[in-house]
């Protein structure tokens, strides 16, 4: 019993098999449908798919202009793509602290943590969650710099009536099989910047363009031109066929994933040794994770494992690894952070998991917090 899994149907399986039949297996019709689905859903002017959720995290601090000598600021509660994508550009993530309730960013630290330096902000809606935007919006005016979501956890989330991928400068989605829906491996920037979707598009392919409006000289038609050191980030039409016929089960899928977690926070609302997440007034998560905090948190974890039920915890914080230690990280230390890690399990929640497997896990947590 995983922690989280695709769901594919014979629709999904057709979809596929129509695209191997066709004649575009890359750069076909189907990449462009599937970033118009994708940006109608989340009302953002523009969308560019890409072959990863880490490739669209790498070309938003391309587009963004991160370079040597630029600092980022982002939570260490997060899977370490949201930081590794200000190495590859050569900037400085620094990590500001998470906030004890909601487990994301916390402003007030983004806020000390600023400096010269600082040009961008990476929020990240930690297990669909999404982060206090409009204050990260009031900072980021305040001192001028971008903001990029990444939202690999929080499609079909929304903050405040508007959806997670229509607010900042730049929201990164990922459809990897555990996230809400899949491509395989996947993942989109939206943005609703015509300068920035330019340079988005220029960075998932070699920075090469065939746009006249953009070349310096024009040789003919066969003409195109580098402009930017970009990169092969493109996704097949393959892969986007699938994720077109997986958003049509979006909503069915978060649905199913809210009363996973209704069952759940049921389940433990008289259980005290088990801490259930927040829940935002004015937001809707979209529930990738659901995430308990717990003491004794290994024996727990290793007796749900035991059992056979796929518990996770989501996350290590990413300066304690030994690449960021060896790299200048070795004197972070972001306290909330420290603390949730100790206690964190991630419980299985899943469109497939079943009410029997589900009552299977709350039976196991219940036993296995009052036997610790
Ligand atoms: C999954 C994930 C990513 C990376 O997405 P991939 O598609 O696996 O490259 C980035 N950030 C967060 C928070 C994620 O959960």
């Amino acid at each position: 019993m995983p922690y989280g899994t695709q769901s594919i149907d014979e629709d999904d399986i057709q979809a596929v098999v129509d695209v191997l039949r066709s004649n575009f297996l890359t750069t076909g019709p189907a990449v462009a449908q599937f970033e118009k689905k994708v940006a109608d859903y989340v009302g953002a002017k523009y969308a560019v798919a890409v072959s990863n959720g880490t490739a669209a995290l790498h070309v938003a601090c391309l587009a963004a202009g991160i370079k040597k000598g630029d600092e980022v600021i982002t939570t260490p509660i997060t899977f370490a793509a949201s930081s590794n994508c200000v190495l590859y550009c050569g900037g400085t993530p620094v990590f500001a602290d998470i906030k004890k309730d909601t487990y994301n960013i916390d402003p007030d630290d983004i806020r000390r943590k600023i400096t010269k330096k600082t040009k961008a902000i990476i929020a990240v809606h930690f297990t669909g969650q999404p982060c206090e935007m409009e204050e990260i919006h009031a900072i980021a005016r305040e001192y001028n710099l971008l903001v990029i979501e990444d939202a690999a956890h929080a499609l079909g989330a929304d903050y405040k009536g508007k959806m997670v991928g229509s607010m900042s400068d730049m929201t990164t989605f990922s459809f990897h099989p555990v996230k809400h829906i899949t491509t395989g491996e996947g993942g989109m920037i939206m943005t609703n910047s015509d300068a920035l979707y330019e340079r988005l598009s220029l960075f998932r392919t070699h920075g090469i363009t065939r746009d006249e409006n953009l070349l310096t000289v024009n040789d003919g038609d066969w003409y195109y031109q580098q402009l930017e050191l970009g990169y092969n980030y493109r996704i097949t039409d393959i892969q986007c066929a699938l994720g077109i016929s997986q958003m049509d089960k979006l909503d069915l899928f978060i649905e199913n994933r809210k009363k996973i977690v209704r069952r759940y926070n049921d389940a433990f609302a008289n259980v005290e040794e088990v801490v259930t997440p927040y829940q935002q007034e004015e937001c809707n998560s979209s529930w990738h994770l659901y995430v308990i905090q717990v003491k004794k948190r290994k024996e727990i974890f290793d007796k749900l494992r035991a059992a056979g039920i796929g518990v996770n915890v989501h996350y290590i914080p990413v300066y304690s690894f030994p690449y960021y230690q060896k790299h200048g990280y070795d004197n972070v230390h972001c306290q909330n952070a420290e603390k949730l890690y100790e206690n964190l399990i991630s419980l299985p929640i899943h469109a497939k998991l079943t009410q029997s497997e589900q009552d299977y896990v709350i039976e196991h947590v219940i036993t296995a917090v009052k036997d610790c």
